[in-house]
Parts: structure tokens; sequence; C-alpha cells
């Protein structure tokens, strides 16, 4: 059955500070969707809208939401969108709800939100997403350290709850603690990570703004020297690292790399990532 919701640690594996698991909003949620007793599985009963759940209290930065694809429907066409909204769900009236994350509740202004791949909406995957300081929300699956950028402009100065939409092909999701996925940075770790010549200035600042950490890695040229939110302005406008001028064909997100440059590279059989849509 793999990682279910368990009671608070006062130590947690991935370094994050222990709070509350997180739940779902037990009920301002879509007109479709029905809940378990304790809110941490959603499914949509009907059609492929109004599938909408939010998380029931406010996630920190860097704090992940971590869901497993519990049930697809195939008869549908794509799947699963995930965000955050700094409106706070309580305030809404179920009612009132839109039939879609995207493009109906973003448009309201408050919330920022986007579908995932469809390699990432199988039954049984594991999709985890946060949100960074600047605003730039990543997601990783199956509980590999690295992330792939989603998307930008999500308001930090306010508290910000998980949305997410249980669209389409997604019929149902199940909220896990993230604290209790296995490590997987054996055979998943991209060898590039560990390649400590081909990581130049990481840890310092951004090269293009020099406001914020230099935690992203252009891929295939392995540049790191951009924060998220640069990279993906510049993954959306030129499309080509500007230290080499290579075409960016994925972003990864590297704030676990710090722990990892000790490691040595046992990585042959690594796979690469995923590339960024
Ligand atoms: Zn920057
Ligand atoms: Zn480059």
């Amino acid at each position: 059955m793999g990682a279910c919701l368990s009671p608070p640690d006062d130590s947690d594996v991935s370094g994050q500070p222990t709070s509350a698991p997180i739940f779902f909003h037990p009920y301002v949620k879509g007109s479709q969707i029905m809940m378990n007793e304790s809110h941490s599985i959603a499914s949509r009963v009907a059609t492929f809208h109004d599938g909408l759940v939010f998380s029931n209290r406010p996630v920190e930065p860097y704090e992940k939401v971590t869901l497993k694809i519990s049930k697809e429907d195939g008869k549908w066409h794509g799947g699963l969108r995930v965000g955050f909204t700094w409106e706070d769900p309580s305030l809404l009236e179920p009612k009132e709800l839109p039939p879609f994350a995207c493009p109906n509740l973003v448009r309201r202004g408050k919330t920022r939100a986007c579908v995932l791949p469809d390699e990432y909406c199988e039954e049984g995957t594991i999709v985890s997403y946060w949100v960074d300081t600047q605003g730039c929300v990543s997601c990783s699956i199956n509980g590999e350290p690295e992330g792939f950028l989603l998307f930008d402009g999500v308001l930090v100065t306010s508290p910000l709850w998980a949305v997410v939409d249980i669209y389409g092909r997604t019929k149902a999701v199940q909220l896990l603690d993230p604290s209790s996925l296995p490590i997987n940075n054996d055979i998943h770790s991209p060898p590039l990570l560990t390649h400590n010549d081909q990581i130049e200035r990481t840890g310092d600042e951004c090269a293009v703004c020099f406001g914020y950490k230099a935690n992203t890695m252009m891929l295939p040229c392995s540049h790191a020297n951009f924060c998220t939110c640069c990279s993906l302005k510049i993954f959306k406008t030129s499309g080509r690292c500007p230290l080499c001028r290579q075409k960016v064909k994925k972003i990864l997100h590297i704030s676990v790399l710090a722990e990892r440059e000790g490691l040595e590279d046992q990585s042959d059989n690594a796979k690469n990532g995923q590339p960024l849509r």
C-alpha cells in the first residue's frame, strides 16, 4: 500500500521542520468530490471536472505536498493539476467553486496552478510539489530528490494553501506524509549531479539577478548558475543558457545538491530526468 499518513515525529528525514500532516480541507471541495473519513483520500465521483480540493492548512515554503495517484479513469484526456492559492479556502463557498483550477480558479488572480505532464499521472505515481521562497513551484515524482520547475508567480508573502484539481484522467488521489517515503537517491541519481567539475559556482548567487541562491541546473549544458525564477524565465523566453547559449531541454532543481556533492558517482545506470513542459 506504500507510505501512509502517520502522526508527526520529532524528527523528519527530509530535513524539513516537523509540522502537522496535511489533509484535504473537509468541506470546501468540488461538487464531485468524495473523501474518506480522515480526509486524506479524495476521489471524483463522475464527469471530468468539479474535482477541486484544498489543503486544510497553509503550506510552508519548501514543504512538500505529496500525493499518490490512487485511481485513474482512462476515458478522459489530461490529468491532475496542482498549485497554490493565497485565498483562504475556508472563506470560499463550496457551491461557488469553479469546475476547473485551470483556467477558472487561476483567473480569479489569487491562485497559480498547472497541469502535470501525462507521464506523472499514471496510477501509483507519487507526486510531490512545493513552492520556494521566490514563488516558483517545482515537482518531483516517486520520492526522487531532484525536482522540475513547473511555474512561478506564487505570492509567497501570504499564507499559501495547496490546490489540487482531480481532473480528467485522474480519478482519486491520496495525501502521503513525505517523510515516510523511501529515500531514492541511488539508482535514480542523474549522473550530472555528482560530477563536481561540472558544477560551477553552486551555492553562490544567481548570475542573472544576484539576489537569490543559484539552485537550478540547465540541462544538457549543466550550468548551475541561476535561481529557480530566473531559470524559468530563461526557459520561457530565449530558451538558451545565458552562459553557453546551448538550448535548454530541462531544468533541474538542485536544493539537495549540497548534501550530495560528497557522494561518489556510482551511477552508470542512473536515468535522466523528465523534460520540463
Ligand atoms: Zn535569479
Ligand atoms: Zn550553459
